[in-house]
């Protein structure tokens, strides 16, 4: 907590360490009350460091010193200082043991980092800077040691006691005690310790690798959650295999093991052979978890075991570089998803995130680089930029290379680099010694924060047979950083004849036509044109193929050439982003205009896409998912969070109503049949039939009524449960509220289902919303202390219930602003976290401005406060 004014941390100022540490033992006598951690520590001047002061400064953070020791001889208190930062000891030797004893209480750690207690289990968390809550340590991801952790604790409660490597000697000790020793052999950064001790119930199984060694695979969940695991383990193994035939890449210790847990911060951690996971994307059974939350376990599971390699062999300099290792790892998993399943549909999804979440960050006060240059606490740059625009980076320069390029630079990068911590700098440098190409430039994406924007404006002439593009790309300011320079940007392009196939994009000046479709256009300066020759017709440009760069495109097309790409347009996302394009100009046009006409040929396009039973359902889903309102909202000057709202319910209705009977005829053609499958294909069919029952639904449709209470009553999956009971909820009165309590009391002791039975209200834009999820705040099953549940009312509620987060008496201010001045003591990540909303404060009308600011003041007049809320509300404010 902190009473001054924090100080940021700025990446010029980065120097190497003066000391190293070699080799790390560790002793933990766990007790939730009481954990006593006894620290070796082998340390030496770092011959690459300037000499500093003499002093040895260590992190250490909440712990108690009882002892510490240098070479053996106990420190007198004369011979150290201990502050609420670290310990520094004055004079120490070229190479030596430090020794440290400390005492630690991880029941009473509510923040959730460094050792802390998650029901009955005690578990870590360690990234960024919860190691320094353990021990007294360099935390920082430079020092790269090897780590001996010996775990002693009462063999009832705690049968089961890993840490990261392999398990070298165990004993059983008096007083019912018992203790396991682990070995790493690998030096990996303090960020990427682990342990966990607890109850638990382990799932089993195998892999052998390429190189023909096996690998014990083991998933760790609470007894009764036994059951839930099976999707996990396929999906690891899944991803072991794709990650040798994509990249080469094999796992290197004998065991891989993955802990469930239910309290946790974020999605999943990394630790090195020993990964610990917010249960949620562990955990599925098809009557429990949805297919959104099926897709979620493969990812992450994929993604943690990805950092292995991108991460943990090859890890971050500083935090300056997170993006090395997320970015990178981001696109890894996003190529896994495309490969294993519908490349088009993944690239949809990403995307939507992207222009839903990072857009917005980019274009606010909070905006800043893939790599940024300064932070006051790191905890708030796990951010959509480092991760998400940072995958967009890295498949750019994959993009440039072309595949086979790819391959050979991301080898260079493993070969060159393992063993070591590095910088993004090194990852573009390997980019382009296995490509030959300058990347000097596109060196900015790393640099410059902000969405460019590209105008682009076509021109035919009929006489010349000749198309030329023009296209001027601009960034807008960011906070500190008022003028941009040009970006390198890869933009994909195709041309549509008028029978809709693609034409030859032919370069003026080129002596043969390239082969037929999609062609990269390479933008370095603010403005280029390009002439393509060979075209006895105008084309219809088909721009930004595959979303080619995280930009955002102005064109002249007109809705007609929108409706012809829609229609033929032989690349799946630029099918989709025509469609976007049409249903998004058109609720803007409703929001200012309830009067505005909704075109009959518009209404036939979407006709001709729900009939289109040859295309892939979970594609053509996508193309009739209308944009949210929170994304439509970054698309409007001023918000109008009203008009938005309305003209949401009148598109969506006047679909229902105009495409009853063929919604009705797809519902019924999609129905389930037999065994919930984890398929593509049947995901497809029933994310279209849920959608053709939201249009029905939201049109007020009678026999839409009747389907979707006969769909909860039968459903035996968690998909078509959860749509049928959204759809209610959303309607609300008596039958909604005896549909949920009735989902209440099944479900009552399963935590993430609970999870949805909040979530499902706190997202329903029913009037009585707010009150709603107050009411809900009291409820015995509510509780401030686990994650999962703060954000399945909290943050639904205030990120996707625009309509009612935004009331203009600003309630839901109030609301968010009280949750998180009660949880920053508590938790400041998740209280930081909380805040988002918020930020954008200025993008809404001047009544909302005041009182939104107005909550904003209230959090800085705290006299206390973390230093991550801090960052936040300042920024916010600035
Ligand atoms: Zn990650």
């Amino acid at each position: 907590m902190y009473r001054e004014t924090p100080h940021p941390i700025h990446l010029k100022d980065y120097r190497p360490p003066e000391f190293l540490i070699d080799r790390v033992e560790l002793r933990f006598e766990l007790d939730p009350e009481c954990t006593r951690v006894e620290a070796r520590l082998a340390l030496r001047r770092n011959p690459a460091a300037t000499r500093g002061d003499g002093h040895l400064r260590l992190h250490g953070e909440h712990l108690k010193l009882t002892q510490v020791a240098i070479d053996g001889h106990v420190l007198t208190p004369a011979e150290y200082r201990v502050d609420g930062e670290g310990l520094t000891l004055h004079r120490v030797p070229d190479r030596f043991t430090l020794e440290t004893w400390v005492e630690i209480h991880p029941g009473l750690n509510t923040a959730l980092e460094g050792l802390y207690q998650s029901g009955d289990l005690l578990c870590t968390q360690c990234e960024a800077e919860g190691f320094r809550r353990i021990t007294y340590f360099l935390d920082r991801p430079d020092v790269m040691a090897r780590y001996t952790t010996t775990l002693i604790a009462d063999r009832t409660r705690f049968p089961v006691l890993l840490s990261n490597g392999n398990p070298v000697a165990r004993a059983e000790l008096p007083d019912g005690r018992h203790s396991v020793t682990w070995e790493d052999p690998f030096p990996k950064p303090s960020y990427l310790f682990a342990l966990v001790a607890g109850d638990l119930s382990v799932i089993e199984d195998g892999f052998v690798t390429a190189s023909g060694r096996n690998v014990k695979l083991q998933i760790f969940v609470e007894p009764h959650n036994l059951d839930k695991g099976a999707h996990a383990m396929r999906s690891l193994k899944k991803a072991m295999r794709w990650d040798e035939e994509r990249f080469g890449r094999e796992y290197d210790l004998d065991i891989y093991m993955i802990v469930a847990v239910s309290h946790f911060n974020m999605g999943a951690m990394e630790n090195k052979g020993l990964n610990v996971f917010n249960d949620k994307f562990v955990l599925a059974r098809p009557d429990t978890a949805t297919d959104a939350d099926f897709d979620g376990i493969e990812s992450v599971i994929a993604h943690e075991y990805f950092h292995n390699w991108t991460g943990n062999r090859i890890t971050c300099r500083d935090w300056f570089q997170l993006s090395l290792k997320e970015g990178f790892t981001v696109y890894r998993d996003q190529e896994f998803t495309s490969d294993v399943g519908s490349r088009a549909v993944k690239r949809i999804r990403d995307v939507r995130t992207l222009r839903a979440h990072q857009f917005p960050e980019d274009a606010g006060p909070l905006a800043h680089p893939v790599r940024p240059d300064s932070y006051i606490e790191i905890n708030n740059f796990y951010t959509t930029t480092v991760y998400d625009k940072g995958a967009e980076v890295v498949r750019m320069q994959a993009a440039l290379l072309g595949p086979e390029t790819f391959r050979r630079a991301t080898d260079l990068y493993f070969e060159r680099h393992d063993g070591q911590a590095v910088t993004t700098e090194d990852f573009v440098r390997c980019m382009e010694g296995a490509s030959g190409r300058d990347l000097t430039q596109f060196r900015r994406w790393y640099e410059q924060a902000g969405t460019p924007e590209l105008h682009i404006r076509g021109e035919y002439d009929a006489t010349a047979g000749a198309y030329t593009l023009s296209v001027c790309q601009q960034t807008p300011a960011t906070p500190g950083q008022p003028i941009k320079q040009p970006f390198h940007i890869p933009l994909a392009i195709g041309l549509l004849g008028a029978d809709g196939r693609d034409l030859p994009v032919w370069l003026a000046g080129e002596s043969a036509p390239p082969a037929l479709g999609t062609r990269l256009l390479e933008l370095t300066e603010p403005e280029h044109r390009f002439t393509f020759t060979g075209l006895s017709e105008r084309p219809v440009p088909s721009l930004l193929r595959g979303f080619s760069a995280p930009v955002r495109v102005h064109d002249d097309l007109s809705d007609a050439d929108r409706m012809f790409l829609m229609a033929h347009d032989s690349d799946g996302f630029n099918r989709w982003d025509a469609a976007q394009t049409l249903h998004e100009r058109l609720l803007l046009a409703l929001t200012n205009d309830v009067a505005h006409p909704i075109p009959e040929d518009y209404i036939a396009a979407c006709r001709r896409a729900l009939c289109d039973m040859s295309a892939d359902r979970a594609l053509l889903a996508e193309v009739l998912s209308l944009p949210s309102e929170t994304y439509l909202s970054d698309r409007m000057t001023v918000i109008d969070v009203d008009g938005l709202h309305r003209a949401h319910r009148q598109l969506t209705q006047h679909i229902g109503e105009r495409l009853r009977d063929d919604l009705l005829a797809v519902y019924h053609a999609n129905a389930e049949t037999g065994d919930y499958v984890f398929s593509p294909e049947a995901i497809g069919r029933r994310a279209l039939k849920n959608l053709a029952l939201a249009y029905l639904m939201r049109a007020g449709d009678e026999e839409g009524l009747a389907l979707c209470h006969a769909q909860l009553e039968a459903a035996h999956n968690m998909t078509d449960v959860m749509a049928a009971l959204r759809l209610l909820a959303e309607q609300g009165g008596a039958e909604a509220d005896a549909a949920l309590d009735a989902f209440h009391r099944r479900w009552a002791g399963e935590s993430l289902v609970l999870d949805k039975w909040f979530s499902v209200q706190a997202s329903a834009p029913r009037p009585d919303a707010l009150e709603r999820v107050m009411a809900l705040l009291k409820h015995p099953d509510y509780s401030a202390r686990n994650p999962n549940r703060v954000r399945a009312l909290v943050s639904t509620f205030s990120n996707v219930n625009q309509v009612r987060f935004h009331a203009a008496d600003g309630a839901g201010y109030h609301f968010l602003v009280d949750r998180v001045l009660e949880l920053d003591p508590v938790n400041p990540l998740l209280a930081a976290r909380l805040l988002k909303p918020l930020v954008r404060w200025r993008r809404f009308d001047s009544e909302r401005q005041t009182l939104m600011r107005a909550e904003l003041e209230r959090v800085l007049g705290r006299s206390e406060l973390s230093s991550d809320v801090f960052e936040v509300v300042s920024k916010a404010l600035a």
